[in-house]
């Protein structure tokens, strides 16, 4: 009876070893047994779960972003490790998901209204460090950040430049650090407000303007790329303006027009000229905000 059980686990010992022998032909197969540091005895036993985890690694090896992740579970890896003699197997979360998990719980901080997603995600990690027009830009910032955290106050950005200079993402990239301290914020795409207000009159017009006027931090995305109408000028950006002044609130803006030719815009409207009313719509921009100018080629893909 001995001998039996002797042989028929001899066999089956026989049978794992080359398994796990043939499987070891694969490359990322032995890539990630010899760097586990397990004895082959044990790891034998795991054949099937290691060439999983193989594929998993190698995946993880090759991936470009989340959204094309081809494991199992998006963003997780199929990991293997010892625990005393056994091993265990466990869903790893990359370190894009931990990324973006991260980025989550501060972004609950920030009201986007229309802000392309990888703009959102923008941080000062991920920076651009070749255009020297940034140091002024970031020096500000920093200004910024230290008198707001202590005081709550202080005067915000009128960033203005070519097309694709990188404007809006430096913007984010400075809600985005203050909102990983708590702070609260609103950025908008300007124009695409306006639509938004524009659609909702008569229902939740009065919540989305408010939200807006009374965000604690917020930035009025490329503005002068609206349709300027009376409307516009003279009954949402003005009284946002004013309102921020009031409470003294920071607001920043980015635009593709000097302030020069802001008002040149805001003053002529389809059907009459109104220089007063422009020019008093950029005395409060400058009241709220200091000027500074971003050129740089367009970064934009395609
Ligand atoms: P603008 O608002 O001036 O028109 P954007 O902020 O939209 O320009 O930037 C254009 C593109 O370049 C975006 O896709 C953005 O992700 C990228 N980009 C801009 N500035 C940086 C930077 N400092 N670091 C990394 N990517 C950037
Ligand atoms: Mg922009």
């Amino acid at each position: 009876m001995k001998a039996i059980q002797n042989y028929l686990k001899k066999n089956e010992t026989g049978n794992l070893k080359r398994n796990y022998m043939d499987a070891y032909q694969n490359e990322s197969f032995h890539h990630l047994v010899d760097t586990l540091n397990i004895e082959e005895n044990l790891l034998m036993k795991y054949t099937s779960q290691l060439e999983e985890a193989a594929v998993e690694k190698e995946n993880c090896k090759h991936c470009r972003n989340l959204v094309t992740c081809k494991n199992k579970m998006k963003g997780y890896c199929y990991t293997p490790r010892k625990e005393k003699q056994r091993i265990i197997f466990s869903y790893e979360m990359c370190s894009r998901k931990e990324k973006q998990e991260a980025l989550l719980a501060y972004q609950k901080n920030i009201h986007y209204f229309r802000i392309p997603k990888q703009i959102a995600m923008a941080s000062f990690q991920d920076f651009y460090k070749d255009s020297k027009g940034r140091v002024p830009i970031l020096k500000y910032f920093q200004s910024f950040m230290e008198e707001y955290l202590k005081t709550k106050k202080g005067k915000g950005l009128y960033l203005c430049g070519s097309f694709g200079s990188g404007k809006t993402y430096m913007l984010a990239a400075l809600f985005n650090e203050l909102a990983k301290k708590g702070v609260e914020s609103c950025m908008v795409y300007y124009p695409e407000l306006l639509r938004l207000l524009k659609s909702s009159f008569g229902s939740s017009y009065e919540e989305k303007f408010t939200m807006v006027k009374k965000a604690p931090l917020l930035l009025l995305d490329d503005i002068g790329a609206e349709n300027v109408t009376p409307w516009s000028r003279d009954e949402v950006l003005g009284p946002i303006l004013q309102y921020r002044m009031e409470e003294e609130l920071p607001t920043f803006f980015t635009s593709n027009f000097t302030l020069e030719e802001l008002e040149k815009l805001l003053g002529e409207t389809k059907n009459s000229i109104e220089m007063v009313k422009a020019r008093r719509i950029i005395e409060r921009i400058k009241q709220l905000s200091e000027s500074m100018v971003l050129n740089s080629k367009n970064r934009r893909e395609g």
